[in-house]
């Protein structure tokens, strides 16, 4: 067997550099804090919130980071206390016997490698901007606890996605942190030399190096490309500083990087994928590196590039996350070859036969060049995120498959789903261990099971809710003060906040990507109902968060106006903005909202995420008939918008506007709001039930890795 040097060795290193830093008894928190399976097993994130809560979080929630910067103090007083090392037993011992199960292959080939621009496995790995990133990470986490042989691709992008400042206006701004990598939970993989293992691709005029980064997310390591190297020029190190950089030549060169340097990463590290999984077109050069391998292994006349790939279309599978042409980014053939013409004559693929092979029509000359046409033609399988969305991809690409009917257009759907250890608040993982038995988090799937949530009582779980929201609370007033003393904002409004939101009143979230298709607009469109429905004594409160694009002048706007409106409103302490939404925001924000709210302009919701993780915590969602909502709202658990298109999208907002207040003040308010003689709002919790029954077995990761098994890996 040839050897491997895939980091592992290299890992333990760095783990056993940290345990020597660390008294004895705490050892185990060395290797536990370089698999980020402690995140999602039970106690393993109170490993190190019991020894400092406050500078875990001021370290960002990284353990390396905080062990590393721990006082000797707090360590030795740690590895006396027995309690703390009992648990510190029990969770080593849980992930160490969830670490030793043997891998199950999904193709008989080799692992699957599933390729993607971001990856979100937690907040301090700050390599996502949001759903797409979300996904790629649960679908990780997933793949571990299912003990499936899978290994992830991205990029190591060092300033990660933008975080987020908004000014007394409400304008967005934007600023970067350096990562840095002696702290994080990664190790750079060294080749049998011990030499950083570097791969090359060319673009521009020169030649891209980029070292590799392993990170443990549980059973799954996960490769992060990483151009900042000495030997770059500053334009070539800046391929891998920011994650959506707005420059198509920067673009270009990350997907390069991502496709043709991810295939040589993993040759180089030995590892020989069955499958490659493309998770959006980013990495469809992949493709292209692949072909190359095979022309250089046949004798005699080379094929054109589209025999090439046909040759291998059973080994890649493209997921598809766009649901409008628009969203597909496209380039000039002039920027395209630009930045990846050296690469691809040195991979001996004809430009013209490539051009064609990204274009919609092959024979325009004038199209610009896409990556989803490309890794549609590379491809076995492709898929939608969600049933609408697989219809509405059917059409879009409908014309890459001339002479077939809509309905005939070879694209299915796999409908998202969340990892519910990663989502489910641990008080309801708690509360649900009680009913659902043993080992129930390896059965999220087993629509049977979810049927004894029923048999929680209704104070308990009405308690499990109350605790979330107070939760919550406590943590929109602690960061509302800070974030309006950054903004300059007078200091009374500022300490105001303490006193912002009442635990007990009926609270609804808004928090995704502020994209103008996402209408965060559209709870401002009647501002004296949203101020009746709010300013009541039996009222509401609203939490809104999410980042705008640095270029998405237009959803900055949407923002700003909503700071007016709500200043004008003079209701500033129950319409709260978070800035700077995260993964650590998200999970208060969809475990503490009674109501989760989602109003995208239809069908621009390819799935939608958020929404799913609300559910799994007993939050309720009232949501545009779209996306993933269109199939997982069945008219008890939950509310629904129409779904349907107008022509004219200011009617449509209208219609849509009125339908969301009045299912708020006639249907979400009263139900909330009426109790039993303990203060229970039974009617509301039937709902929920119902809501857990229905959707947390179906939008379960689980669920979802079941289905890309046996629909699109496995092809019967
Ligand atoms: C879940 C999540 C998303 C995706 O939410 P949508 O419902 O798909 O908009 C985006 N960002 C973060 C930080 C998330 O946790």
């Amino acid at each position: 067997m040839t050897k491997r040097f895939d980091g592992t060795r290299d890992l333990r290193r760095a783990v056993d550099r940290l345990a020597r830093r660390l008294p004895e008894p705490l050892e185990d928190l060395a290797w536990i804090s370089y698999n980020y399976l402690w995140s999602w097993t039970p106690g393993g994130p109170e490993l190190f919130t019991t020894i400092d809560d406050h500078r875990f979080r001021l370290a960002g929630e990284n353990p390396v980071r905080f062990l590393l910067n721990l006082p000797e103090r707090d360590l030795l007083r740690t590895a006396t206390d027995h309690h703390y090392l009992e648990r510190l037993d029990t969770v080593a011992r849980r992930m160490e016997t969830d670490l030793a199960r043997p891998s199950t292959r999904v193709t008989p080939a080799g692992p699957v490698a599933f390729l993607c621009a971001e990856f979100a496995v937690h907040s301090s790995l700050p390599v996502y901007s949001g759903g797409l990133g979300v996904l790629a990470g649960d679908y990780l986490k997933e793949s571990s606890d299912q003990a499936l042989d899978v290994v992830g691709l991205g990029l190591f992008y060092r300033r990660g996605y933008l975080h987020q400042r908004m000014d007394r206006s409400g304008w967005q701004h934007e600023y970067w942190v350096e990562a840095n990598t002696g702290q994080l939970p990664i190790v750079r993989v060294r080749d049998a030399e011990g030499q950083p293992l570097k791969v090359k691709v060319p673009v521009w005029d020169s030649e891209l190096s980029a070292q590799v980064w392993r990170v443990n997310v549980g059973r799954t390591a996960l490769f992060l490309l990483d151009t900042e190297l000495k030997e770059n020029t500053p334009l070539e190190r800046w391929v891998t500083a920011r994650l959506y950089e707005g420059s198509h030549d920067i673009r270009l060169a990350q997907y390069a990087l991502l496709g043709i340097g991810g295939v040589r990463a993993l040759d180089a590290m030995g590892i020989s994928p069955g499958l490659f999984h493309m998770n959006e077109g980013h990495p469809a050069l992949a493709s292209l590196e692949i072909a190359a391998q095979t022309a250089a292994q046949l004798t005699g006349e080379r094929p054109a590039l589209e025999q090439l790939l046909e040759i291998n279309r059973d080994r890649f599978a493209f997921t598809t996350h766009t649901p409008v042409p628009a969203g597909n980014e496209t380039y000039s053939s002039e920027e395209f070859f630009r930045v990846l013409g050296h690469s691809i004559d040195e991979m001996g693929i004809d430009r013209e036969q490539l051009a064609s092979l990204t274009r919609i029509d092959p024979s325009s000359r004038e199209e610009p060049l896409g990556f989803s046409p490309l890794a549609i033609r590379c491809s076995r399988t492709t898929n939608g995120v969600s049933r609408r969305h697989g219809e509405v991809a059917r059409g879009m690409w409908q014309p890459l498959f001339a002479g077939r009917a809509g309905a005939d257009v070879p694209i299915s759907y796999v409908t998202n789903g969340v990892h519910l250890p990663t989502w489910m608040a641990p008080n309801m993982r708690e509360l649900l261990s009680q009913v659902l038995g043993h080992d129930w988090e390896r059965h999220a799937h087993d629509a049977n099971m979810w049927h004894h949530v029923d048999e929680i009582s209704d104070v308990d779980l009405w308690d499990a809710r109350c605790t979330m929201r107070r939760r919550l609370v406590e943590m929109i007033r602690s960061r509302i003060v800070v974030d309006r003393l950054a903004r300059g904002e007078d200091v009374n409004l500022a300490v105001s906040g303490l006193d912002a939101f009442d635990p007990t009143n009926l609270t609804l979230g808004f928090a995704r990507r502020l994209a103008t298709y996402k209408r965060l607009d559209l709870l401002f469109h009647n501002v004296d109902r949203l101020r009746d429905i709010i300013d009541h004594e039996q009222g509401a409160q609203f939490v809104i968060a999410g980042k705008a694009h640095p270029l998405d002048n237009e959803a900055k706007t949407v923002a700003q106006n909503m700071f007016s409106v709500n200043r004008d409103m003079g209701l500033l302490n129950r319409v709260i903005f978070l800035e700077d939404y995260d993964m650590r925001v998200a999970s208060a924000l969809v475990a503490g909202c009674d109501v989760w709210l989602n109003l995208p302009r239809p069908p621009m919701e390819a799935s939608g995420t958020s929404g799913m993780k609300a559910a799994m915590n007993g939050s309720l969602n009232l949501s545009v008939l779209d996306g993933w909502w269109s199939e997982g709202y069945n008219g008890q658990n939950g509310w629904a918008i129409d779904g349907s298109t107008l022509d004219d999208p200011r009617e449509q907002d209208e219609r849509d506007a009125r339908a969301l207040y009045d299912l708020l003040e006639n249907e979400v308010k009263p139900m909330f709001f009426a109790r039993d003689s303990n203060g229970v709002p039974v009617v509301w919790l039937t709902r929920i039930r119902a809501s857990l029954r229905s959707l947390a077995p179906m939008y379960s990761s689980a669920r979802m890795v079941d289905d890309y098994n046996e629909r699109i890996y496995r092809r019967h």
